[in-house]
């Protein structure tokens, strides 16, 4: 039994004096201390919020050693590619990404994080047998924009599927062809089609910044440098003219999407993702929004449209941290006109749903896991005052 001032079910609304019954690791019980509350048997929180831990629907953890984001606020999206894909290269080279990826997660797990979407990168810096401590999906991501590249990562990435298991006990397999500028359109059909067949999750980092829809729109500008630098560029592989909502039509028939970002998609786009909303989610990363510092993040318009946004940390390449709780305060202060119990269920219950987990988390009801976290808040008589 565990009572506090104020239990948050997220799919309800708040119970003042609320309780829970945990049995093994789940909740049996949600109500008022007044009704079934056995005080004898009870941990009281006191004057405290009970909310259900947080979902991250999409990060890297290979990043997860960093210091500090990679370059200062307000760096060119290319120019911070460039530095990406060299620590990238030096964490591989020190024998340090898996290493990474369990600080991440650990460091998720202190910040509150029940389950997590994850980006596993080739060449795969571990056999997926090793990820049965995470919780949640990891993404086997795919980039090869030239027809050598595209074809290894094609051959990488089936070679996996058929050799993992439909999925363990915590994790879910999915599979992550990487963004428009770095796949090119027939292999990103390819892993379309995969996914369809084999119903696997898809997360694709789209409309993420002008330069990737400079490079959609006419093949020119600052990332057509990066990926020449890289040997990457190939000038034939995306038709001119090419929209993100080019891309979302390949997504139509896949069980679950997640968009990461989608910081510059147009009204017919989000339209078309408001009619998906049942299995495509929009993930938006607002600190790293704010580092890159993009132009205001439309979420007004993503909500009035009915489009399904979340919310996720990226990684600790543009993020300070990998706290869902920071990242919930920085849409609170840059969005004051969003609810904070629509704000709250981004990281929480609508996040699980983006990650196929919304039988297990997101909630405090009876049957989910009793993964709680207790905030303390500074006006005891406002459940929402945690921030
Ligand atoms: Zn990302």
């Amino acid at each position: 039994m565990h009572r506090a001032r104020w239990v948050l079910p997220i799919s309800a609304p708040p119970i003042e004096n609320g309780f829970l019954r945990v049995v093994g690791q789940r909740i049996v019980e949600v109500g008022k201390a007044t009704s079934g509350w056995n005080g004898s048997a009870a941990t009281d929180w006191g004057d405290v919020a009970l909310l259900p831990a947080w979902v991250n629907p999409h990060t890297h953890l290979e990043f997860s050693l960093l210091a500090e984001p990679l370059g200062a606020s307000g760096i060119s999206f290319a120019a911070w590619i460039r530095k990406v894909v060299a620590d990238r290269r030096e964490t591989a080279c020190r024998g340090e990404t898996w290493q990474a990826v369990e600080a991440g997660w650990r460091a998720s797990r202190r910040a509150g994080v029940a389950a997590l979407g994850e980006i596993a990168t080739r060449p795969f810096h571990a056999p997926p047998e090793r990820y049965t401590d995470l919780v949640g999906t990891v993404f086997f991501e795919a980039i090869g924009l030239r027809e050598t590249a595209a074809r290894a990562a094609w051959e990488e990435i089936g070679a996996l599927i058929d050799r993992i298991t439909p999925s363990v006990r915590q994790l879910e397999w999915g599979l992550s062809p990487h963004a428009p500028y770095s796949v090119r359109p027939d292999l990103f059909a390819r892993l379309c089609r995969l996914a369809a067949a084999r119903k696997l999750p898809l997360a694709f980092h789209l409309a993420e910044s002008p330069e990737e829809l400079e490079l959609l729109a006419h093949g020119t500008g600052p990332l057509v440098a990066v990926l020449e630098e890289f040997d990457a560029w190939d000038a034939r592989a995306i038709p001119p003219g090419t929209r993100p909502l080019d891309y979302l039509h390949c997504l139509v028939s896949l069980p679950r999407v997640l968009l990461i970002h989608g910081n510059y998609l147009d009204q017919r786009e989000r339209r078309f993702l408001a009619r998906h909303r049942r299995s495509m989610s929009v993930v938006y990363c607002p600190r790293t929004h704010e580092f890159f510092q993009h132009t205001a993040y439309p979420l007004e318009q993503m909500i009035h449209a009915g489009v399904h946004v979340v919310v996720g940390t990226d990684s600790k390449a543009s993020s300070p941290d990998l706290s869902i709780a920071e990242e919930l305060r920085c849409i609170r202060r840059r969005h004051p006109g969003i609810r904070d119990d629509l704000i709250v269920a981004m990281g929480t219950l609508e996040a699980a749903r983006a990650l196929g987990l919304s039988q297990r988390f997101g909630r405090l009801a009876p049957g989910f896991e009793a993964r709680f976290l207790a905030a303390d808040l500074a006006n005891p008589r406002d459940p929402w005052s945690f921030w």
